[in-house]
């Protein structure tokens, strides 16, 4: 496990108050990260993207020739708006494999999501074993604006923390490598990112007016994604909470869970199952029209 993770893990007693959003946990002291960390992580950030592709082609080999193996990894991103959700996909999720990738966002619930408990529509966006699945928003969006803008009666989002818990037990049960992120901003830093959106034309579409609304549901908010880290954060799925002002911060620390994660499962190249060396032959001595035979094959 990485110093990354240890740093950024929200153990017991987390207070997410005390968390600078612009605070670079787990980042080399700066006589590593010259000539200045921002560059240092950039550049670094594309080793670690080529490692996450190397893991992930090792997660799909590993289950194309074994089915009986049924892990994944499941990336949980949680974010107020403007946190970088988007951003991180872009530029972590975006490292790998698309084909090995399902990435799924989630808005409110639609009428056919809303006649099922609010974890059916999760569970039919999952991955499959061998492949790398993103949340983008998750079923922590029921016990978050569900709570704050009171769509459903308290007694209803407080039972969630609990059938929460034994879902992700469940998933890693079943294989998943669970990485649960809070990308963590400042209330200044989303105002000067809403004012991009309004600034730059070319952004226009990313704005919504509700997202200025929600703003004065701020603290509310931010209460309410503690109590989710206290009591949602388990030793099998511990939430991560990622201060995420810096974007070149949160692209490396994101890798950095990522890595870790891929790590946990000890991933290999699946051995031949043929004769590599007759194998060789065959394919040296063939012709159109006429396959060698090597060892009765
Ligand atoms: P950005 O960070 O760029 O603003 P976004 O994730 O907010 O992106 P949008 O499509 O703008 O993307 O918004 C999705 C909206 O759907 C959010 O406001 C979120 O709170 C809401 N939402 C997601 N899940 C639920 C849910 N279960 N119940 C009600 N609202 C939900
Ligand atoms: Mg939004």
């Amino acid at each position: 496990m990485s110093t990354v993770s240890d740093s950024l893990r929200a153990g017991p007693g987390f207070d997410l108050a005390a968390l600078d959003p612009a605070s670079t946990p787990g980042l080399p002291p700066r006589r590593r990260t010259r000539p200045d960390p921002k560059s240092w992580a950039r550049a670094e950030l594309a080793v670690l993207g080529t490692e996450l592709a190397r893991q992930q082609e090792m997660l799909f080999a590993g289950v194309k020739s074994d089915p009986a193996d049924r892990r994944r990894v499941l990336l949980v991103l949680q974010a107020m708006d403007c946190g970088g959700k988007d951003g991180t996909i872009k530029n972590v999720a975006g490292t790998m494999n698309p084909q090995g990738l399902r990435i799924v966002g989630f808005g409110p619930p639609t009428a056919q999501e809303r006649r099922h408990d609010f974890l059916w529509r999760i569970r039919r966006a999952l991955p499959d074993a061998g492949h790398v699945g993103v949340l983008n928003r998750s079923h922590y969006e029921d016990v978050l604006v569900a709570r704050v803008r009171e769509l459903v009666p308290a007694r209803v989002w407080r039972a969630r923390y609990k059938e929460i818990n034994i879902f992700e037990k469940e998933l890693v049960e079943q294989g998943f490598a669970l990485v649960k992120v809070m990308l963590h901003i400042s209330y200044e830093e989303q105002r000067r990112r809403l004012q991009e959106r309004l600034t730059d034309p070319a952004k226009y579409w990313k704005f919504n007016p509700d997202d200025v609304d929600n703003r004065a549901y701020w603290d509310d908010y931010q209460r309410a994604y503690a109590d989710v880290i206290e009591r949602c954060g388990t030793g099998h799925a511990p939430w991560h909470v990622v201060p995420a002002d810096r974007k070149w911060y949160r692209n490396w620390a994101v890798a950095q869970l990522m890595l870790d994660a891929f790590q946990s499962l000890d991933l290999r190249y699946p051995p031949a199952d043929f004769d590599v060396a007759s194998e060789r032959k065959r394919l040296e001595h063939d012709e159109p029209g006429r396959s060698i035979k090597v060892n009765g094959r």
